[in-house]
This record gives structure tokens, sequence and C-alpha cells, in this order.
């Protein structure tokens, strides 16, 4: 059934558009969002209803339960990446997988080496399924979703189980950050939440950047290149060496766990103007700080060398690590470790280098760290997922629900 769903729900195109303004951000979005709507009514769950901004939200009661038990939230995203095209995936199954090269599509010379691809060797047995090249798989996020759904198709089966109650949420338009934006927390009151978003489900995730972005433009000054001696003041080369000033080693291409950077996401430059995009990230606000003034620094050693104000940088802050917010009530942690112990199921974290929607949602309220799917190499056309990982997630979470 597990599997089923999954195949389903990747039927569906759900690419989500960065450039739209429209909410959600592509109408398609909501043709899974009505189906999953509909799943839960025949479910049993007869509350489940999508919002004028595309998220779908549902609620189960504990009948059994404490008083002060807990709503424990669930969600998954029904977009995919932007990388690649999420229309007409056609999805293959793998039986116990042998360690050995996959071929996604022989006509067109794709495969999949483990010497390439080291994590394959993570799901080595299992059953897994992948693309045939030509999409992506849209794991990242329906595995989540299939599994959400399963596990609540089993919790239905043993109501009288629950320890805590249910929110629901399947959100549109993660992929572009715009996740949480429109999110309602009056229909979902949860005391604290999981995503279901993650790679690998031996690894949980409750750290996330800090972000911010940074905007750096340069004033030169054209003159005929004829007669600009000791006049010319070239944009372009000022703006390299406001780079040149900038850690070297804080890159992405260079870092990795913890180590932060500052990204040049994009530059355009003549002879009179120059600007420099960046964004820049650290699980550590200090150190995320420090990076920002770092910016400041290169502009006043620059400015202070022509005599003038020539660099401009403006640092806009975006999202922010959850750990902070975490480290200060841990029940979702210590409920997901219990669960994870109860299945005799190894669990640590890892840190995400990039933001999750459970962030956002941790800062309007709701603490929400992050558990795996059983997906991997998401955004592109190696992405698989591990069905046996997926089974296994159902099972942590109804435990996480009824322990
Ligand atoms: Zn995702």
């Amino acid at each position: 059934m597990l599997t089923k769903r999954f195949l389903h729900y990747v039927s569906y195109d759900t690419q989500s558009d960065d450039t739209s303004l429209t909410i959600p951000s592509t109408k398609k979005q909501l043709e899974l969002s009505k189906v999953l709507v509909e799943e839960l009514h025949n479910l049993g769950v007869s509350n489940a209803f999508l919002d004028e901004y595309g998220v779908v939200y549902a609620r189960i009661e504990a009948l059994n339960a404490s008083e002060d038990a807990p709503t424990i939230g669930l969600n998954a995203h029904v977009d995919t990446a932007l990388e690649l095209s999420g229309a007409n995936v056609k999805p293959r199954i793998i039986k116990n997988y042998d360690g050995k090269t996959i071929t996604l599509n022989k006509e067109l010379d794709i495969y999949m080496d483990p010497s390439d691809f080291p994590e394959l060797n993570e799901v080595i047995g299992d059953d897994l399924i992948v693309t045939d090249g030509t999409t992506l798989l849209g794991g990242d996020d329906k595995a989540g979703i299939a599994i959400i759904m399963s596990a609540v198709e089993k919790v239905l089966q043993n109501k009288e189980k629950l320890t805590a109650h249910v929110a629901l949420s399947f959100t549109p338009d993660e992929e572009i950050g715009r996740g949480v934006e429109n999110f309602n927390l009056d229909h979902f009151k949860a005391t604290y939440a999981y995503t279901v978003d993650g790679g690998n489900i031996a690894y949980a995730n409750y750290e996330n950047f800090n972000a911010a972005s940074a905007n750096v433009c340069i004033h030169g000054k054209a003159i005929h290149p004829g007669t600009a001696k000791d006049k010319m003041i070239n944009a372009s080369t000022v703006a390299m060496e406001f780079h040149s000033l900038l850690d070297p080693n804080a890159v992405p291409e260079k870092t990795s766990n913890y180590e932060g950077f500052n990204h040049l996401t994009s530059m355009e430059g003549g002879v009179e103007q120059a600007t420099l995009n960046y964004i820049i990230r650290n699980h550590n606000e200090i150190y995320l700080q420090e990076q920002k003034d770092s910016f400041h620094h290169a502009a006043q050693i620059i400015n202070k060398k022509f005599g003038e104000r020539l660099v401009k940088v403006e640092i806009e802050d975006s999202y922010k690590n959850m750990a902070a917010l975490i480290k200060e009530d841990r029940r979702c942690l210590d409920r997901l470790e219990k669960a994870y112990e109860l299945l005799n199921l190894p669990l640590s974290y890892i840190p995400i280098r990039g933001g999750t929607d459970g962030a956002g949602l941790s800062y309007q309220g709701v603490l929400t760290p992050n558990l795996g799917t059983g997906g991997y190499y998401a955004h592109g056309k190696y992405e698989f997922v591990s069905i046996n990982q997926m089974q296994t997630m159902v099972e942590i979470i109804y435990t996480l629900l009824t322990l």
C-alpha cells in the first residue's frame, strides 16, 4: 500500500515556480493536494480540508489519551524542486538491490555507479524506486507524504492506542522557500511537530543554518580608456578586489558539517558600476555575525584605499537556526528518541546545511525537527528512495503517536 501510494503521488507533476506571484506558485500542486484531502476523507479523517492558500490540514483526536496529551504535528510538502522536471515520472522498482551499478537509462547512457554515489552502499538489500534518468523522482517529498498517510492509516486501525492527538499538514512551495509563509497555526494546533523531509532514516535534524544575504554595490568612475591614467576607477576590478578580501576557504565547495560560508551567487559589472550578491550561512549566530562583519570590513579597506565611498554593503537576515529554540524545549526530541529506542533503531542528529519549513514553524511557535524518508540524491535524475526505509519510518511515526 505504501509503495502504491508513493507511485500514485509521483504521477502528479507538482513543481513549484519561484518566478510566480500566485499562491500557491503553481496550480498543478493543488491537484495532488485535493487527492490528499479525498484520501484522508476515505480513510475516515472527515475534517481534512484544503485552505485558500493551498495547504491541507487535518486532525485526529486521541480518544483515550490523558488530559495533558500533546498534539503531535506531521508535515510534508507537495511540491518538487525547480532543478529538473517532475512531469511524466517513470519510476522503476529494483528489488533487493545487489550493490552493483544501476542502469537508469541504457539509451541515454545514464548509470549510477556506487563509487560515484557512495550512499548506494547504505541500501544494499533494500527494494529501491529509481527514475528513468529523464526526470527527478519526486521522493522529496512525496515519500514523506506517503509515509505520513500510511502511518495515519495504521493509527486509524488502532485508534484506541493513540497517546497523542495528531495534526496533519501538507504544504505547497517548500522548494521556493514559501512553504510556511501562509501557514495557519489555528488549523494546526500542534504542541510540537515533525517535517518528514530528510534522507536516511537513521538521521534526524534539528539544526539548520542561520541565513543572511549581502548585496555589494560598487560605484566606479568611467573615463575614456585613452585618457584614464590616474582617473579611472574600474568598478569590476574593485569588485574582484572586494571578493579577494573575503575568506577564500569559507565557500560552499570547501566547507561541510558545521562550517559556514559566504557564497557568491551572482555578479554583474561594468566600469561605472558592479554588483556582487552573496548568501551568508552559519549554524552559529556569533560566527554568522563575524562573517557579516567581514563584508563591512572589506568595504572599509577599499573605501579607505580610494579615499571615497565606492563600496556599499547591504545585508539582510533571512531564516534562523531552530536549534536555539529546541535546546530550550527538548520534548520533541525526547519523544523521538524514545520511539527509536522502543524499535531498537539507531538515531543520530546531523545539521542541515540549509533551511527547512520546520525552522519557519519553530519560529512561529511550533518546534519542528525533521525526520528522514529514506530518500537520496533529491532534486535530480539520480534521486531514489528505499522502500524498506520508508516502511520503517511508518513504524517510527506510528510508535511516536502511540508510545
Ligand atoms: Zn523536501
